[in-house]
């Protein structure tokens, strides 16, 4: 697994906008790490990069937001609520999966059984110093 040392927000943004050039039509992104430690945060800059223009926050309670105005379309899910992955059949995650755009997950460890193999991991954790996190990337 490749590590990335995020020292501050500035750097969450370079690895964002990095990302979001890679990223191609159907690929799936899921941010695994607790509250507080950016997930949202590294998806307003993956949807900046991506051109997306609309304000990005988490649809914590509509569970998928969708942005249709970058490169991409870009389904946002904050799975936070869900019970199990089973839930996610439920808010037609099948059907976004496929629709040609790319699906960032938060809390994406919460319904890991439905996610498809090819999916990327981006498990994020604390850094020692106020700002820092550390990206553990599977790709
Ligand atoms: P989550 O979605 O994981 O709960 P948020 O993105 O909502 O987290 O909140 C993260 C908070 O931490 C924001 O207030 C953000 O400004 C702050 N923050 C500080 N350093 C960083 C960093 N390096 N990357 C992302 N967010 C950071
Ligand atoms: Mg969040």
């Amino acid at each position: 697994m490749r590590t990335v040392t995020i020292k501050n927000e500035e750097d969450t943004r370079r690895f964002g906008l990095d990302l979001a050039g890679k990223l191609k039509a159907g690929d799936i992104v899921a941010l695994i790490g607790d509250l507080g430690t950016g997930k949202t945060t590294l998806t307003k800059y993956i949807a900046e990069g991506l051109g997306v223009t609309e304000r990005i926050t988490s649809p914590t309670f509509t569970i998928v937001s969708e942005h249709h105005s970058g490169r991409l379309p870009l389904y946002h899910f904050d799975v936070y609520r869900l019970e199990s992955g089973e839930d996610m059949f439920d808010i037609g995650a099948d059907e976004y999966f496929d629709a040609g755009g790319v699906c960032i997950i938060e809390w994406a460890d919460q319904v890991a059984e439905v996610l498809p193999d090819e999916t990327l991991c981006i498990f994020i954790e604390y850094g020692e110093k106020e700002g820092e996190r550390v990206y553990r990337c599977t790709f």
